[in-house]
């Protein structure tokens, strides 16, 4: 896509997104994957050698707990050596100058890059790769400077403690898939994801055919391209700055008045 192209995309997104009064942004792994966290194992090095099933799924822990926790507590310390980018902090000013809207933001990711840039009340569709929970009781705490909790059994009923990220071959948490809902979007920004899990997934789709816009960011090609109202190739690092300031300018908010 051309400089001109990219302009062009971004102005047709926000006249877009401008009217929405209820913004969903959706973002996958390729928002996080600009400020360099690696996609699940990442390239190379040691996790490569495992099946996925045996780091991030409740019959995993239970075959070999040190094993899973290890791999946890390498990318907690990897991630906080990592720094929001430009594009999540657009995300966090977008959500506080976006006029007479609210932005509610979702994501797959288990990073905290999004709450660090700012951003309120992040929906975390997988948890957070910052909690630690009890297998056995309702126990659940932030484990965010040193790892600590990870270490001992649960204080309240002594059971053995696991990360609170969702897993394969479980649901995702009940509360988050409710507060998408109460929040009830009529407009969507997607970004760096193409294969969000069902049901989450379903959301664009849906809204799409409800007549509401959904505007995708991502540098590849998805299902979902062809689909959505318009589709900007590109990093979120990039595109999601100069969006965010066509989304707060006057000028577009004086285009989305005169719409209604
Ligand atoms: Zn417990």
């Amino acid at each position: 896509m051309s400089d001109s192209g990219t302009r062009e995309h971004l102005a047709r997104a926000a006249k877009l997104l401008a009217p929405c009064r209820r913004l969903l942004v959706l973002a996958g792994a390729g928002l996080s994957a600009d400020a360099g966290v690696p996609t699940f194992r990442g390239e190379g090095g040691i996790w490569n050698e495992y099946r996925a099933e045996d780091l991030a799924s409740p019959e995993g822990f239970a075959q070999d707990p040190e094993l899973v926790w290890d791999w946890y507590r390498e990318r907690r310390l990897h991630i906080a050596s990592c720094q929001p980018h430009a594009g999540q902090r657009a995300i966090a000013l977008l959500q506080q100058h976006f006029p007479a809207a609210r932005v509610l933001m979702a994501t797959t990711n288990e990073d905290d890059l999004l709450e660090r840039a700012g951003v309120r009340d992040v929906v975390h569709l997988h948890g957070s790769l910052f909690s630690t929970r009890c297998t056995a009781c309702a126990w659940e705490d932030d484990d965010h400077d040193d790892n600590a909790l990870s270490l001992m059994p649960c204080p309240r009923c002594g059971a053995t403690v696991r990360p609170g990220s969702v897993w394969f071959n479980e649901p995702l948490p009940r509360l988050a898939l409710d507060r998408l809902e109460e929040f009830d979007p009529d407009g969507c920004l997607l970004v760096g994801s193409s294969c969000l899990v069902q049901p989450a997934a379903g959301i664009p789709l849906d809204l799409q055919v409800h007549g509401h816009p959904v505007v995708e960011v991502n540098p590849e090609v998805t299902p979902l391209s062809e689909v959505v109202a318009c589709s900007i190739r590109g990093p979120a690092r990039d595109l999601l700055p100069p969006l965010t300031d066509l989304l707060t300018s006057s000028i577009v908010r004086d285009q989305a008045r005169r719409q209604e």
